[in-house]
């Protein structure tokens, strides 16, 4: 199957980002002497914001691949808890104002595609604060058992009515009611984790009551 127009788009973006980000690196060690001044502070902001757009290029690369059926895994061994500290951290940037708590997580490793589980872990955090109020507590846990890492996120939301938690992981399937009207989304989010864990050969699962909170389950095999 030929490239889509949008995994050119994607492909063709990353080059200049990537000359972009050179420079940015090399006028920061140059500032480096000035640590506080305006300059280092600025550069290191339209750095976090260029590592930021990487990001999002590289995600709908993935999720066109994904789209179209092409998606490849390049599965590696890596420390989890740094990968859920660095998706937490960008959390906060982007959506302040909630109690990000970690769990059980800093000893677990596990074997799988980096890029994409990170994906799974900022779709699946970033609904947990979307759907909740603010001030609320989210956590991420983590239980090593039985050769597999199983991973929950937690939150304290609107939470799901049971007649709508079968079709949640259809592609672009929101759950319509006044409580989300005026959150935005595509309704892709949750059909994305759905299929990177697929081709982890795993599952997402969830509990959730409406007005109390949702939590979401998945498993990745541990690597320690
Ligand atoms: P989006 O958030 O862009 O609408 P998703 O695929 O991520 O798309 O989620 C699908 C729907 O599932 C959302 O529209 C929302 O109704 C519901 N949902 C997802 N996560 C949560 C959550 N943590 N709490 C409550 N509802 C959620």
């Amino acid at each position: 199957m030929p490239p889509s127009i949008t995994s050119i788009a994607s492909h063709e973006l990353k080059t200049p980002l990537t000359s972009i980000k050179m420079f940015i690196q090399a006028m920061l060690d140059k500032v480096k002497p000035d640590e506080g001044s305006f300059e280092h502070d600025a550069l290191q902001r339209v750095n976090r914001q260029v590592n930021k757009m990487t990001t999002l290029i590289q995600n709908l690369l993935n999720n066109t691949k994904l789209l179209d059926g092409t998606m490849e895994l390049h599965c590696e061994r890596f420390n989890l808890h740094q990968l859920i500290e660095e998706v937490v951290f960008e959390a906060k940037l982007t959506l302040p104002g909630y109690f990000y708590i970690l769990k059980d997580c800093s000893t677990a490793y596990v074997y799988a595609d980096r890029l994409k589980i990170s994906q799974v872990l900022d779709n699946l955090i970033s609904n947990a604060a979307k759907y909740s109020p603010k001030g609320s507590e989210i956590t991420i846990k983590c239980k090593v058992e039985q050769e597999k890492v199983h991973l929950s996120i937690t939150d304290n939301g609107i939470g799901i009515a049971k007649n709508e938690q079968e079709r949640l992981f259809d592609r672009y399937y929101r759950v319509n009611n006044d409580k989300i009207r005026n959150i935005s989304g595509f309704g892709i989010g949750l059909y994305v984790v759905a299929e990177i864990l697929h081709s982890h050969n795993s599952k997402i699962y969830l509990e959730s009551e409406e007005n109390v909170g949702s939590t979401f389950f998945f498993e990745l095999p541990d690597a320690l």
